[in-house]
């Protein structure tokens, strides 16, 4: 077979957006935004085996299972694809996520579907170029099957597997994991976003500590706000929102967990937090929509808590940049107008939260402009990958500080 190429990559991103609990129309507003420099992207995944160079080179690390012959020795080849194209320049092993490759998004391909590698392999385009190396068990986005080649969408790099080193089962760990902490959990690359979808089937009015140890009550779940124009119900947009998002994060190398998947689930903030702290997840994001009483009142917020929060003050300048990205790439994704990062103590799921957190706020319902705007599917395609983007540059930053 053809021996694996590594692209050199550099990385653009460029978008930041943010934000969780039904906000009421508040725009304290902070700081705005911070631009976030670009960086060295996370090391997620390991690095695939040394850069070739000129001499092709057997593959030392994961061999690829199924339509490589072992024994056959790395000149040849073999590779089934028709172009190929040579590869004229020497090159690079990634050193850290990929950059993100041309194809588009992984919501653009309306059959996808997430399937589980069953051994350790490399994960190449068609041509042969590496582009990372995935473990047992790591969820991937199919995007296309013909006949025994699937197409996985990997940080917009098309590369092929065979339908042998798929399945469709949940591996073992995966399902152990999920019955022992809750939530729906897709193992992935090294960074885990848990992805709370605001809001449920009914409200909950039972109380609960407004932050652990706190003797100030307030209600365990409200039943979130609804379109003024589309009827629609906040808990279903966050719901289809927090799902496309669950899959562009999975094609981007994520591990993501899922606070919940259907409406039909009886999770308190505190026990949303809870469940996240739980998984020690990289990053929060509770998606939700805004309502307010002035009908005019319009674009995004997100939400972190303050530096003297008494129960996780110590996270805010994380949960701040956080907040920050996500905002920016969420509005340039989307257009929706950006309004600001509310820092505030009275959020119960931040609270509880012990690693970084945002609450995204994405626009009124209560404005019938907006509420129609995020009825549609290529809005909320925006909206998931606007806050990919933004997960994304939280991490360079991160790393860069
Ligand atoms: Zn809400």
């Amino acid at each position: 077979m053809k021996r694996p190429f590594f692209v050199l990559l550099t990385l653009t991103l460029a978008l930041l957006t943010a934000c969780g609990e039904p906000a009421s129309g508040n725009t304290s507003a902070d700081e705005s935004s911070k631009t976030a420099t670009t960086p060295a992207v996370t090391p997620e995944l390991t690095t695939p085996n040394t850069p070739v160079t000129t001499a092709p080179q057997p593959m030392t690390t994961a061999p690829i299972t199924s339509n490589v012959p072992e024994t056959e020795p790395p000149e040849t080849t073999d590779t089934p694809t028709t172009e190929a194209p040579p590869v004229t320049e020497p090159p690079a092993v990634p050193e850290d996520l990929p950059e993100m490759g041309p194809a588009p998004s992984v919501l653009e391909y309306a059959d996808r579907k997430i399937l589980y590698t069953l051994d350790e392999t490399l994960l190449m385009t068609a041509d042969g170029t590496v582009v990372t190396d995935l473990r047992a068990g790591h969820a991937v986005l199919a995007v296309e099957q013909i006949d025994e080649t699937v197409t996985i969408l990997y940080r917009g790099w098309l590369c092929v597997l065979d339908v042998d080193q798929l399945t469709g089962d949940v591996p073992a760990s995966a399902v152990e994991t999920q019955n022992t902490m809750g939530g729906i959990y897709y193992p992935a690359g090294a960074k885990l976003i848990a992805v709370d979808a605001g809001h449920q089937g009914k409200a909950m009015k039972e109380k609960e500590p407004l932050g652990p140890g706190s003797t100030e009550l307030k209600a365990m779940l409200s039943s979130g706000t609804a379109g003024v124009s589309t009827r629609i119900a906040e808990r279903e947009l966050n719901l289809q929102v927090s799902l496309l998002l669950r899959d562009e994060l999975i094609s981007r190398g994520y591990s993501v967990m899922m606070i919940r998947e259907t409406h039909e689930v009886t999770l308190s903030n505190a026990q949303r937090a809870q469940i996240a702290n739980a998984y020690g997840a990289d990053a929060f994001v509770r998606v939700h929509a805004n309502g307010s009483t002035n009908p005019d009142a319009r674009g995004a917020m997100t939400i972190c808590q303050t530096a003297k929060n008494p129960y996780n003050g110590e996270l805010y300048e994380e949960s701040y940049a956080l907040s920050e990205c996500m905002l920016e790439s969420y509005c340039a994704a989307t257009g929706i107008k950006l309004n600001n990062v509310w820092a505030t103590d009275t959020m119960t799921g931040i609270n509880w939260a012990q690693i970084p957190v945002t609450i995204m706020e994405m626009g009124y319902m209560s404005n019938a402009e907006e509420d129609e705007l995020m009825a549609t599917t290529a809005f909320r395609k925006n909206a998931a990958i606007g806050m990919a983007d933004g997960l994304d540059a939280f991490f360079e930053w991160e790393n860069a500080n």
